[in-house]
């Protein structure tokens, strides 16, 4: 299998090589095979992607709103006619199941394009604020050129969910995907420039952390929107904070999902599976402390056993594969070491913490795994381990489950399993986190915002929320009498 592109970076409409760049190898996880030799960007390529920014970006911001949409609402139809195509790239760059991607990366993206293409003509607007004789009308202005960097678990759809909205308001982007699925984005670059994006308004170039600073340190980029860890949040919020950027922060989480003794426990159990499994468990906003009321703990420990060990793994490409590879074998090893540390402290293995026998030795597959008896001090219930391991925890009663929910230092995302609606609101309202479920978990449709609070980011991606995050208000002050000077 190849998915080799023409060349490394999208710059200025067209693919861009530098062999002076350090060659890195894009692997299909399922396989090991590698499907593609790309180089990293050389201090030359940053330039050349910033100078092409930089350039198309006034005449872009000039354009009304509704123009700039209607080319973003072509895109998405463009990614939904191949959306097939760009699945099964994606599934090639992440190895997740063509299952997945096939309803959920390129559809996603298509979302966020038609989203920002169709609210632009209105939601751009400025106010008009009279003050009496005089008034002041305010302006919602681009930033700029802006940068995204992406994470490796939905390369397509970061790719869009930052450069729809950034677009949309009139900004240029240089996007830098994870350097694990260096694919997708140069396909939305090209799906852009097709869909009658003038050119170097969305470029790509590659490269790892070394690369990164460049983008973030750049004195002509004015903001910086991370899809990424916390550790790299830091350094990058750091560096961007010296030339005070604008920063969108969409970081890691441990988040909780409460489930209490009313619930209804097929869909409890349900939400915690796709809320640890989906693809992989390689989804920040997944509910890996799973806190079960004591009533229904043993019930729900059984079946959750029972529905986690019939989940179909393989074959990415193969419909009928619900679970795929890690993305690599680094984060596979990772998650190993989290497994044996989660034994080593304690838990008790429910189920799953080896290779499936049924993949490719090459494969980076693991089993889907479930700890019971976690305790909120183990590591495994600390620390992000961002593949599938769910923690099962349990509790007595709803005061005791929100602090010990909350006693964490991330705050992305929560849910709640409860038919008792009195209590899931007043559970909500203190659960501290950015994006809450109720009775569901990990849906993330583009019309609400997205993100975490405390150290799991600042910041929102999608709905209107995200336009503010790529513009700022310009205010004019409009006299229409004399200046009165005492003077
Ligand atoms: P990572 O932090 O290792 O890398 C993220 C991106 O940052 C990559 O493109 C990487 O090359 C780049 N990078 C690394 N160091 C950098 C630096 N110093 N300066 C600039 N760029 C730098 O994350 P990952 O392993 O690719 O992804 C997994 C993490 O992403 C998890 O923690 C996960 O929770 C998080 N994530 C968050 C969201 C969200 O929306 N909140 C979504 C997906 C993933």
């Amino acid at each position: 299998m190849k998915a080799q592109p023409p060349a490394s970076h999208f710059i200025d409409g067209e693919y861009v090589e530098d062999i002076d760049g350090t060659a890195f190898d894009s692997i299909y996880p399922a396989t090991g095979e590698v499907i593609a030799r790309l180089h990293a960007a050389t201090p030359a390529i940053v330039e050349k992607a910033i100078a092409a920014a930089k350039r198309a970006q006034p005449a872009w911001a000039a354009m009304s709103p509704t123009a700039r949409g209607r080319i973003l609402r072509r895109a998405a139809e463009i990614m939904r006619e191949r959306n097939r195509e760009l699945s099964e790239l994606e599934t090639l760059d992440t190895g997740k199941p063509i299952q997945e991607t096939i309803v959920a990366d390129p559809t996603s993206g298509a979302d966020a394009f038609e989203f920002f293409g169709g609210v632009a003509a209105a939601a751009l607007n400025g106010d008009y604020i009279p003050l009496g004789g005089d008034f002041a009308f305010t302006k919602r202005v681009p930033l700029g050129v802006c940068v995204g960097i992406g994470a490796w678990n939905y390369p397509q759809q970061i790719a869009c969910w930052k450069g729809a909205p950034a677009l949309v308001a009139g900004n240029a982007m240089v996007f830098k995907p994870s350097e694990n699925t260096p694919l997708g984005a140069l396909k939305i670059a090209e799906i852009l420039i097709e869909a009658g994006l003038p050119k170097g308004l969305y470029n790509v170039i590659q490269g790892d952390r070394t690369t990164g600073p460049l983008l973030v340190n750049h004195r002509q980029v004015a903001k910086v929107s991370l899809t990424g860890s916390v550790e790299t949040g830091k350094k990058v919020a750091g560096a961007a904070a010296s030339s005070l950027k604008h920063v969108t922060m969409e970081l890691g989480g441990k988040s909780p999902l409460i489930v209490f003794d009313d619930a209804d426990l097929e869909s409890a159990i349900g939400g915690a599976m796709l809320g640890n499994f989906y693809s992989t468990g390689q989804v920040c906003s997944n509910g890996t402390r799973v806190f079960v009321q004591k009533g229904i703990r043993d019930r729900f420990l059984s079946r959750l056993k029972e529905r986690t060990e019939k989940i179909v793994i393989g074959d990415p490409m193969d419909e009928a594969t619900q679970l795929g590879p890690m993305v690599s074998r680094a984060q596979l090893d990772k998650v190993f070491s989290y497994i044996e540390k989660g034994k080593a402290e304690g838990a008790t293995l429910l189920t799953g913490g080896g290779i499936p026998n049924n993949v490719s030795a090459e494969g980076t597959y693991i089993q889907p795994t479930v700890f019971a008896d976690v305790t909120d001090e183990m590591t495994i219930c600390r620390e992000e381990i961002f593949g599938p391991v769910m923690c099962v925890l349990d509790f007595d009663n709803e005061e005791e489950v929100i602090a010990r929910a909350n006693g964490t230092e991330f705050g992305l995302s929560a849910g709640v399993f409860t038919s008792d609606l009195t209590r899931a609101h007043r559970v909500v309202d203190q659960l501290e986190a950015g994006t809450l479920w109720i009775n569901t978990y990990n849906l993330a449709p583009v019309e609400v915002p997205f993100g975490g609070s405390k150290q799991s980011g600042f910041g929102r991606e999608n709905s209107l929320a995200a336009l503010n995050h790529y513009t700022e208000l310009k205010s004019v002050y409009v006299a229409m009498g004399k200046v009165e000077a005492p003077y």
